[in-house]
């Protein structure tokens, strides 16, 4: 790689122009403005017959179009909006299970070149203690991630020439490297995914990214809307570009990374506007590449320390809004996975999780290099905004267990070539579910064994039970006896000691 001696040099070497118009249509990007605000326009007052037929095209596992998006973001009953609430449910249900996939985030590094008017990051904000982990630390960062019981963490870093490619190939690789052995069990654990959640790159940065062994590459726009866009980061700015951000799902597709995530982040702008905007992410996605979102999150904005707009923004999105947002989600893209993160207090996210989102974070620290140290989460130096839900992974497990859910530790997907379009085909078949439902088992059975407290082992001992009593009745593997004889034999091989089997 090049090598720049200073950031603003390095900076204008970033963005690749070519690699963000070979995807316009026309020389336009696919946020059409006008469009997106006619279709909210002429889909008021959906009838209630209309809104029948939308939940069931959804029912049926099927995207819906940008109208029918619209009309469901247009419902003004109460009664509606319940119905649309048990709909979304059901679908996750459908699709995914009810599975819940945990994760946490290792912010890596806080140095930054951009100037988002949202972040605690960034370079203007002086308040901001700048740090970027050693390899060492990131050893330290995930040994304390891997004690909670976790397997699969998103590196989070700024955009910055030192926290580049080079710099988060080497994180991925060392993170990867690190065991834990459990003073339960003596059994030793590994992170098994690595997600990153980075500033969008070029193409050949995205194959080394690939090379490195990632699972999901997770961008998000913040706002579609051009003008709102422009007044949050500043031109002078890489993250300026509108463009080189929305298209860097489509570079990451093109360099081979099959599993890609969009999210928006609510309260910069009208939070339908946003909802469409990510609609119409999704299909674009599709079309050029025929393969949808693997995940969609829906970040709200949370107050960060030294930012204005953080806490005075005129478009902060309600609680009962956030909640019909996340339905909506769930309803217009059934295949994409939902993330509901540890921005939100416990209260809501307990009752948003149950519109349909499929992956939650725990045990969550924000700030760099906080997971060893045991900061707790009011420390503010080198955090990017304040977390809402502080609660530990074991304390979530049992919130989950009494909703009915499964708590999942499954990263079997990406290393059993479940990825892009073969991921897409078996969900929007409902067929991925049954592989989550099995693997949820597998992976919440070595969390018991390993980690759970010994409330949380009663009550996940419960739930393993009825899961167990529902595979054994489902019909989709009474036609396929090899699945659940090995199932059979993945399971009583970890009560042998054996860890990380999958199917
Ligand atoms: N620097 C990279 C970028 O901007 O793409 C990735 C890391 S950034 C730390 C991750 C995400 O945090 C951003 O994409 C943004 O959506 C979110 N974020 C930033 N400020 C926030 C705030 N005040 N409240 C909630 N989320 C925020
Ligand atoms: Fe930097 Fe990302 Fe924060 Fe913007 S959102 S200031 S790019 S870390």
């Amino acid at each position: 790689m090049e090598k720049h001696t200073s950031s603003a040099q390095w900076a204008q070497h970033v963005i690749n122009q070519h690699e963000i118009d070979k995807y316009l249509i026309d020389g336009d990007d696919f946020v059409n403005e006008s469009k997106i605000n006619l279709s909210l326009r002429q889909n008021r007052d959906p009838s209630p017959s209309q809104i029948h037929d939308i939940l069931e095209k959804s029912l049926a596992i099927h995207n819906l179009s940008p109208a029918e998006t619209a009309a469901l973001l247009n419902v003004t009953s109460a009664e509606q909006w319940d119905l649309i609430f048990a709909t979304a449910l059901a679908v996750k249900r459908k699709v995914y299970d009810n599975r819940i996939v945990f994760f946490a985030p290792l912010y890596a590094s806080n140095l930054c070149v951009n100037n988002c008017a949202y972040c605690g990051f960034r370079s203007a904000n002086n308040l901001e203690i700048r740090r970027m982990l050693t390899a060492q630390e990131i050893v330290s960062e995930t040994h304390a991630i891997l004690q909670e019981g976790h397997k699969r963490i998103v590196m989070v870093v700024g955009e910055h020439q030192n926290t580049a490619v080079d710099y988060l190939c080497r994180a991925i690789k060392t993170a990867y490297s690190v065991e834990y052995k459990s003073l339960k069990s003596g059994c030793i654990s590994r992170i098994r995914r690595v997600n990153v959640n980075a500033a969008p790159m070029d193409i050949a940065s995205l194959k080394r990214l690939k090379e490195a062994g990632i699972g999901t590459y997770q961008v998000f726009q913040e706002t579609y809307h051009h003008q709102t866009y422009r007044k949050v980061h500043p031109a002078n700015t890489i993250k300026g570009d509108y463009r080189w951000r929305l298209y860097a799902h489509h570079r990451a597709l093109e360099a081979g990374l099959e599993d890609v995530a969009i999210g928006a982040l609510f309260g910069l702008y009208d939070w339908r506007f946003e909802v469409m905007g990510l609609v119409y992410h999704a299909i674009d996605l599709e079309r050029q590449f025929r393969i949808g979102p693997h995940t969609i999150s829906f970040p709200r904005l949370n107050p960060a320390l030294g930012s204005e707009l953080s806490i005075n923004s005129p478009w902060q999105v309600s609680d009962a809004d956030f909640k019909k947002l996340v339905a909506v989600l769930r309803l217009a893209v059934p295949t994409a996975g939902l993330i509901i993160t540890a921005r939100e207090k416990a209260e809501l996210k307990k009752e948003v999780i149950q519109v349909g989102c499929t992956q939650t974070d725990a045990s969550t620290r924000i700030g760099v290099g906080s997971y060893s140290k045991n900061e707790n989460a009011e420390s503010f130096d080198s955090e990017q905004f304040i977390l809402g839900d502080s609660r530990n992974l074991d304390e979530l497990i049992q919130e989950m267990i009494q909703q009915g859910n499964i708590p999942s530790f499954c990263t079997a997907g990406y290393r059993c070539g479940r990825t892009g379009s073969a991921i897409f085909g078996m969900l929007s078949k409902c067929d991925e579910g049954k592989f989550c439902k099995l693997n949820a088992v597998l992976t919440f059975r070595e969390y018991l064994n390993d980690f759970a407290s010994d409330s949380t082992r009663i009550l996940g001992e419960s739930i393993l039970q009825k899961e167990m009593t529902a595979i054994e009745t489902m019909d989709y593997f009474k036609n396929k006896p090899h699945l659940l004889q090995k199932f059979h034999h993945d399971y009583s091989q970890l009560a042998a000691g054996k860890r990380d089997v999958y199917i």
